[in-house]
């Protein structure tokens, strides 16, 4: 029988929620267990796919295609747990799918009401992901306690032990114990507000995870214990870690908080062996390089905007032992001040995906560079149509070239609406999303990079390169590399003769794990790591350019 883990938030947002329950996931996970995650997010929108980056960060899509929470990431970083479209489920289309059985008739004349109706369609999400073959399902509800918009989740995980059996369910509240300078100590009063108003709509956490900056002493921990109504080792530190999120599993590891799991749940499972974690800690924690990469973007001072592919650069990094320092580049100031100004020193370029006209014209100044001084450079998505926009503009002296995105009467529309977009009107869901198979070219870099001929890749744009431009571009010196199996869409292209120019249409972010690095970002990291060894020290370097 599938047994369920719940992971609530309390006192404040941004708490680490998703890296806990992805943490969580690994070490059941290293025990043997097979696992299963989902995060349930209270707001209204559908899917985060409508919603902007500034507003909720990256969207992070799945191989069926599904845009989701930026979360479900870290579960596929951290987890081998399969996920799919019943992997993330939003207010909204618990709504929606509620109102369309409404609209069928099926409720039999019955008024249509929170309790039980749309508590019920949540348990019946809940339930989706156990199977024989699921030993736990871990449940991460999105937002913090005492919101409104969570009470019919949570009320509706509390009903769900009611169905499931209590011994079969652990509740873990993740929630924060503030250190107040002035008092000079940690604070638990938030906590135990915050467990009061779980414990007020009947939920008993089992478990608190509890994020501190400081150790807490143990008459901190019995106090929480006493006022949360738990045993005191129920009650876990979860330090800060200023070094990485990949110490997240071990901290919780110190803390037992998997025997806690299993033990709580009678779960059958192995011994614990992180010696693959704990080897890539090491090689974290003493890196050999140290690597300079620009992130030219539209949103670079929102962290979570290129969430996956931070971390697609940083697993890149650990496979090189080079620690990656990456500057966030908001594309805007480059067409202000320039792209020598900001990027003389970098050893990698990376221009990632977007919408949006905004800032363009930085992202092709920031590819013309790094074309032309040979700095390795990996183009993603809008990233990899700059890339076509720029070299037509510069190369094949094309002036005006543009995307049919951004100019929609250029005389070289170089990137155009894929066909099947042309006649579609709703925004949502409706790009070209999820896995895609690609043919790779014999003798590419990317064929090298990956070791074999046809890949996998997902995908999420409406716009693609411009078949009337293919032969052009060959001759001029740009190759494509990668297509569409049936050959019809362009999905790599390169400069063969560049240290290392690669522009992807798809997302290669979002199949890197850190202890197995995407092959692209791998390639994309070695060849800045060669270039920083050529160029030597910074000072040096800032003269050859
Ligand atoms: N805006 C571009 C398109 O829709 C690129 C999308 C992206 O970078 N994800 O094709």
């Amino acid at each position: 029988m599938t047994k369920h883990i719940f992971v609530t938030g309390g006192v404040v947002s941004s708490l680490g929620k998703g890296l806990t329950s992805a943490s969580i996931g690994m070490l059941l996970e290293n025990r043997g267990l097979s696992v299963r995650l989902q995060k349930l997010d209270p707001y209204i929108n559908v899917d985060p796919g409508t919603m902007s980056p500034y507003q909720h960060g990256e969207v992070y899509v799945l191989d069926d295609g599904s845009e989701t929470d930026l979360d479900l990431g870290h579960y596929e970083r951290f987890t081998n747990s399969p996920l799919t479209r019943d992997s993330n489920y939003t207010t909204g289309q618990i709504y929606l799918a509620v109102i369309n059985k409404e609209r069928r008739g099926e409720f039999l004349g019955q008024t249509v009401q929170v309790i039980p109706h749309i508590t019920n369609e949540i348990k019946h999400v809940l339930s989706k992901l156990a199977a024989d073959d699921v030993d736990v399902v871990i449940t991460e509800i999105g937002g913090t306690v005492g919101d409104i918009e969570s009470q019919p989740f949570l009320e509706a995980i509390r009903q769900y032990s009611l169905d499931a059996g209590k011994e079969n369910c652990v509740y873990i509240h993740l929630t924060l114990i503030p250190y107040l300078k002035a008092a000079g100590e940690l604070k638990t009063k938030p906590t135990q507000h915050s467990v009061g108003q779980l414990r007020q709509i009947g939920i008993q956490p089992d478990l608190l995870i509890c994020r501190t900056e400081r150790s807490m002493s143990h008459d901190e921990r019995a106090k929480i214990a006493l006022f949360c109504n738990v045993p005191i080792e129920a009650v876990i530190e979860e330090k800060d870690k200023d070094f990485s999120i990949y110490e997240v599993p071990m901290s919780l590891v110190e803390n037992q908080l998997d025997e806690l799991i299993v033990r709580k749940l009678g779960l059958q499972a192995g011994p614990l062996d992180l010696t693959d974690w704990k080897n890539l800690l090491d090689r974290l924690h003493h890196p050999r390089h140290q690597i300079d990469i620009a992130v030219v973007g539209k949103y670079a001072e929102h962290r979570d905007a290129y969430k996956s592919i931070y971390e697609a650069l940083d697993h890149a990094g650990i496979e090189h032992r080079a620690e990656i320092r990456v500057k966030r580049v908001h594309s805007e100031a480059i067409e202000e001040e320039g792209a020598e100004q900001i990027l003389a020193d970098m050893d990698g370029v990376l221009v990632p995906g977007g919408f949006g006209e905004r800032g363009i014209e930085g992202k092709i100044e920031a590819i013309r560079f790094a074309r032309e001084r040979g700095i390795p450079f990996l183009g993603i998505c809008l990233g990899m149509q700059c890339a076509v926009v720029e070299f037509a503009r510069n190369v094949g002296q094309l002036a005006d070239a543009n995307s049919a995105e951004f100019s929609k009467d250029t005389p070289h529309p170089v990137i155009c609406l894929l066909d099947e977009q042309r006649t579609i009107t709703d925004m949502g869901g409706t790009m070209r999303l999820g896995a895609q198979p690609t043919t790779l070219v014999a003798g590419s870099k990317a064929r090298t990079c990956y070791g074999r001929d046809d890949i996998s890749e997902r995908h999420r744009h409406r716009y693609e390169f411009n078949n009337e431009y293919r032969q052009a571009f060959n001759e001029g010196g740009m190759q494509i590399v990668g297509t569409s199996p049936d050959g019809s869409l362009v999905e790599i292209i390169e400069i063969p003769d560049h240290p290392w120019f690669v522009a992807v249409q798809f997302h290669p972010e979002f199949k890197s794990q850190p202890t197995r690095p995407h092959p692209l970002f791998a390639g994309f990291v070695g060849a800045a790591v060669a270039r920083h060894q050529e160029c030597g020290p910074r000072t040096e370097k800032a003269e050859s350019v």
